[in-house]
Order: structure tokens, then C-alpha cells, then sequence
């Protein structure tokens, strides 16, 4: 039965929202969402870290007197198991945090939350899930650098490149993006995945796919209508190696552009990715890995004065021929890259936080 709740009361922030988007106020629908585990008026059941008998951080988790703006998914990369039971998730989330901690070296957890292939939600960095309870302020968080004070992450059980999420993981992830977006006023677009911000396949593809539809099923849950061109975001191409074709191309002269000798046959060979880890050393990226996505993209194709013979032209040229777009503008940036690419939409929420490498 769907409970009135306090905080559906709070009211939401739209920006990035078109004329024509619906909110209506007090109709927690996504209190009576199937799974996730019994709802009381303190939101959907997660099991915090005391649940899953999580180690004690290492040192303070920091927490930044301000309120996230967006959401990450990711997934974890980790075998589609077909436990789907409890002690599966708890399991998952000691198996991550010993992970983070001892291999990676940070104080706990990276995430904020994880979500099992049964459908769990549970409690990742310590202090998460109470700091979400007050919709206030943000855990300083270690799932993707940039990120991690603006954006609040949820790691997925599983791989998702080419297996869609179960219904159970599904259920609960909308039913948690739309808590998380309630406490802290995140309009349902504000969605992304970890690869809209680094040179990474996370959340794979299907599930990457799937975020416009996962928008819509949010807002409906918020009580708001979010369809069509306003659950496409604005984002970057993926191009790891085996891929071919115009878009390959276009960044092989890019890349020529930027003065890494690469060859222009349209092929993403171990050699490009040489090319790209190259590139990415020279540009700073953080994880330099011949992968090219969203860290490197908006770097790699800078603003383009139409007809001035550079190699970045090149690349306009092919786009532009082999994807039958008519009208190129003279000055050619990052959003008439992106409609090039055929990756345009409502554009992408770049804020950035200050708070240094992952910890
Ligand atoms: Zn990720």
C-alpha cells in the first residue's frame, strides 16, 4: 500500500526539464514499487553496512555540506550469477569492499550503493544510507573521479555488455534512483552512466541502453512525465578496439589533429589503442587506457573552424558524408560534434567536483 510520504513534499528541482514536464506533488507512487523490500515513510528498505556485516572504514569518510546533483549507474563487472539471494548480496558487498580496500587502497567502499542481481539494495561507503535519510549533504564517494561529491553512485551486480539486468535489479534501481532523486531534489534526467564521464564500457551497453527508459520510469515514479527526446542525453561514443567505421575514422583524424601518428583506415587496431593510451597520457587522463569515451571525447574533438584544412576538419568531412548531415555549422562544437556522431540530446550535466584523486 502506498504511504504518503514527508518528503515527496520537499519539491523538486527541474532544471534540464522542457515545458511539458509533469510534476505532481504528493503522489509517491514509487512507495508502492515491487521489490526493493518493505517501504516505510523512511523510504525503501536498504540494508545498511551493519547489515551485511561491513569492515570499519579505515579513516573518516568525508561528507560535504552540499547535496548531489546527479546519479551514476555502473555496473560491477562481476560474473551474472544466478544466486539471487541474500547472502549473495552480502557477500557481493564485502567481496567490493574488501576489493576497495585493499587493493585499491581506499577507506572503504566506493560507492554509495549497490544493488544485487536478486534485487537488494544495500548500503556501500559507510554513512551513506543515513546521510541519504536526511537529504542533505553528500558522502564524498570513490566510483568515478570528477564525480564523486556531485554525483551519487549505485553499482549493479553483473555485466551488462550484451545481457539486459534482471527484472528484480531493475525494479529496485529505479525504485532507489527515485528515492535518491525525492531526498535530494535530482530531476529524473539527471541519470547517467559511468561512461558518460571516463574512457569506460561501465555500465556495458545494455544497461547504458536502457538509461532513457530508466529516466521515464523514474519520473513516473516521482509522479512527473519524462518521454522521448527528453530522456536522451548528450553524450560521447564508445570506440574500443575491434570497432570500424566513420566514427573510428573521424577520431583517427582527430587524433592526427592532435599530433599522435596514428593510420586512417577506420579501424580501431591495437595499434590505434596504442595511439589512444598516447593520447591520453599527453591529455592527463586518469586511467590511460586505449579506450575512448567520455573523459576523452569533449578533449579530443575541440571546436572546429569549417574549411581550415586541419586534419580535425577531415573528421567533420567524414561525419558529415557518411551520416547525410545537411546543415554542419563553421564553427563546429562539442554539440555539433555530438549531432555529427548522432549522440545528441538534452545536454549533459558537466558539473565537476574539486575533491581530488579517489580515496
Ligand atoms: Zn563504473
Amino acid at each position: 500500500m502506498a504511504r504518503r510520504l514527508s518528503v515527496t513534499r520537499r519539491g523538486f528541482v527541474l532544471g534540464g526539464l522542457s515545458a511539458g514536464a509533469l510534476l505532481a506533488f504528493g503522489s509517491p507512487a514509487w512507495a508502492s514499487a515491487p521489490t526493493g523490500g518493505p517501504l516505510t515513510d523512511a523510504g525503501p528498505d536498504i540494508i545498511d553496512c551493519a547489515g551485511w556485516a561491513a569492515r570499519p572504514n579505515s579513516d573518516i569518510v568525508p561528507i560535504w555540506n552540499q547535496r548531489p546533483v546527479k546519479i551514476l549507474v555502473h555496473h560491477t563487472a562481476s560474473a551474472n550469477q544466478a544466486d539471487v539471494g541474500r547472502g549473495a548480496a552480502d557477500g557481493l558487498a564485502r567481496a567490493i569492499q574488501n576489493f576497495h580496500m585493499d587493493v585499491r587502497g581506499w577507506l572503504d567502499t566506493g560507492q554509495h550503493f549497490t544493488i544485487s542481481r536478486g534485487g537488494f539494495v544495500l548500503e556501500g561507503r559507510h554513512r551513506s544510507l543515513e546521510v541519504l535519510r536526511l537529504g542533505k549533504r553528500q558522502v564524498e564517494g570513490a566510483h568515478c573521479t570528477g564525480q564523486n561529491v556531485v554525483a551519487v553512485g549505485i553499482e549493479n551486480e553483473g555485466t551488462y555488455i550484451d545481457q539486459d539486468p534482471p527484472q528484480a535489479l531493475w525494479e529496485s534501481l529505479r525504485t532507489t534512483c527515485a528515492y535518491i532523486c525525492t531526498q535530494y531534489g535530482i530531476a529524473p534526467t539527471e541519470l547517467y552512466g559511468h561512461r558518460d564521464f571516463k574512457n569506460t564500457a561501465c555500465p556495458g551497453d545494455r544497461l547504458y541502453g536502457m538509461l532513457p527508459q530508466l529516466r521515464s520510469e523514474v519520473a513516473g515514479l516521482l509522479g512527473q512525465r519524462v518521454e522521448g527526446a527528453q530522456t536522451q542525453k548528450a553524450s560521447w561514443p564508445l570506440l574500443q578496439p575491434g570497432d570500424a567505421g566513420d566514427t573510428v575514422l573521424a577520431a583517427q583524424y582527430l587524433l592526427r589533429d592532435a599530433g599522435v601518428p596514428v593510420a586512417t583506415d577506420g579501424r580501431f587496431t591495437p595499434a590505434m589503442a596504442d595511439a589512444v593510451r598516447r593520447y591520453q597520457v599527453t591529455t592527463g587522463a586518469e586511467d590511460p587506457n586505449g579506450i575512448l569515451g567520455g573523459e576523452s571525447w569533449p578533449v579530443l574533438a575541440r571546436t572546429v573552424t569549417r574549411g581550415d584544412g586541419s586534419d580535425a576538419d577531415r573528421a567533420v568531412d567524414t561525419l558529415a558524408a557518411g551520416r547525410n548531415v545537411e546543415a554542419v555549422p563553421d564553427e563546429v562544437d562539442h554539440p555539433a560534434w555530438q549531432r555529427l556522431l548522432g549522440t545528441t540530446g538534452t545536454p549533459t550535466n558537466t558539473a565537476v567536483d574539486p575533491e581530488g584523486p579517489p580515496r
